[in-house]
């Protein structure tokens, strides 16, 4: 890969990519041991919502590996996620006291225990958090259903992609929208390199019937990008710095279970370890002119995760899902988090659900284990290029 490990990732990210293999290598471990608890590896959504976009009922992928496992022994789940503690899977009645963000508050309802009358606010919000709690909707087990090779792709999987890619088109009367327009490049490309490194990196050799990397599959999706590569790394930069912004409320999560202590201390030991200057969000929406830019870029990265369903394999959908509404997820963090106004701030962090922190935590697992992977399919492509 042609990157020069020491220069910065660039656009608002001023460290460089050695800096973040660093930090990766620290943190992996227990970022991975996080997502496999049982409070991170939950995650519910609706996976046979239409697609809003375009009249598509002719989508199918039949591929097993598209298949998405949903939870049904409800028994064997810890108790907080039990349907009476959710506040009812089937049950859409949010609307509690006139709220429907009433069950989203985040640190004294992060175990759904109980809500309180929180009145209307304006709408922060870079997905649709309404998906969390529709009847239709279905809790995953995510370490049951790998991210990894589908199958899935021709024109359905172009005809997405594009329309994500689309919506990358900002009028152009605005201030400083380059640099807003190149971060939603960036993100956008960013999650579609990731992809393309993880079904690279778990891919079914059909000759053996072994699931493993594919290095030719990973250079011609990803390694022969640099740019690709480097908007992964961005995207990394972002959420760690949303992760970084949000630790002072951390503390006070309440995971409702009898490992909560080694929860809080892996998410301490993951997040002890980012730093500040890993993205300067405030470069990119600086003044009032910017603030109608700002809602732009909401609405269509909140569409961006809408495109999400009308993606027909479900195995991607669910993975698509979970790393839109990490990124929605993050940007609301940088974005509509004011340092300087501490009222707003406590606003939008008492509004965030548990499926956005969970969505947040699994997606930087996501961009983790992509740099993890394509550290090792660099060695891997030395070691082929040694041999010849
Ligand atoms: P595509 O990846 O479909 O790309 C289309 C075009 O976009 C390319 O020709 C190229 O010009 C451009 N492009 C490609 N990558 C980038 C980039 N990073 N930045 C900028 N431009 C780029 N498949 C799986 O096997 N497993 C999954 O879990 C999975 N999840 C998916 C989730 C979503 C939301 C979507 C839309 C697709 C998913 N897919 C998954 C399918 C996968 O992303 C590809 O679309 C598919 O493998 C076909 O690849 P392709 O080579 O035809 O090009």
């Amino acid at each position: 890969c042609k990157i020069n490990k020491d220069e910065v990732i660039g656009s608002t990210c001023d460290v460089t990519f050695k800096e973040i293999n660093e930090i990766n290598a620290k943190i992996r471990p227990d970022l991975l041991s996080l997502v496999h608890s049982d409070f991170f590896k939950y995650f519910k959504l609706n996976l046979y919502k239409q697609c809003p976009f375009w009249n598509d009922n002719n989508g199918y992928c039949v591929n097993r590996a598209c298949a998405v496992d949903v939870i049904e022994d409800w028994e064997n789940l810890p108790e907080y996620w039990q349907p009476e503690v959710l506040g009812g899977l089937a049950d859409e009645s949010v609307e509690v006291d006139g709220s429907k963000d009433d069950e989203c508050a985040f640190l004294d309802q992060l175990c759904d225990k109980g809500r309180n009358g929180i009145p209307d606010q304006p709408d922060f919000n870079y997905c649709d958090v309404g998906d969390f709690h529709n009847n239709e909707s279905v809790l995953v087990d995510l370490t049951a259903n790998p991210e990894r090779f589908t199958g899935y792709g021709g024109d359905q999987s172009s005809q997405i992609w594009s329309s994500i890619y689309r919506e990358n088109c900002f009028s152009s009367d605005h201030e400083g929208q380059c640099l807003a327009k190149d971060a939603f490049y960036r993100l956008v490309s960013g999650l579609h390199a990731s992809i393309g490194t993880h079904l690279s990196n778990d891919y079914l050799n059909t000759e053996t019937a072994k699931w493993g990397p594919n290095l030719d599959l990973f250079m011609a999706r990803v390694g022969n990008f640099p740019d690709r590569v480097a908007n992964i790394y961005f995207n990394y930069a972002v959420v760690a710095k949303a992760l970084w912004k949000i630790q002072p409320y951390l503390a006070h999560l309440d995971f409702c279970n009898a490992y909560h202590e080694d929860v809080k201390s892996m998410i301490e030991s993951v997040v002890s370890n980012l730093d500040s200057k890993i993205f300067n969000e405030n470069l990119l929406f600086q003044d009032q002119i910017s603030s109608s830019l700002k809602d732009n870029f909401r609405t269509r990265f909140k569409n961006v995760t809408t495109i999400m369903d009308c993606v027909h394999c479900d195995r991607c959908r669910l993975w698509g899902k979970v790393q839109t509404t990490g990124y929605a997820t993050g940007l609301k963090i940088l974005f509509e988090i004011d340092s300087e106004d501490e009222a707003a701030r406590q606003n939008v962090v008492d509004k965030l659900t548990k499926y956005e922190l969970i969505a947040l935590f699994n997606t930087f697992d996501r961009l983790s284990k992509s740099i993890e992977s394509i550290n090792n399919f660099e060695k891997m492509y030395n070691e082929k290029v040694q041999s010849t």
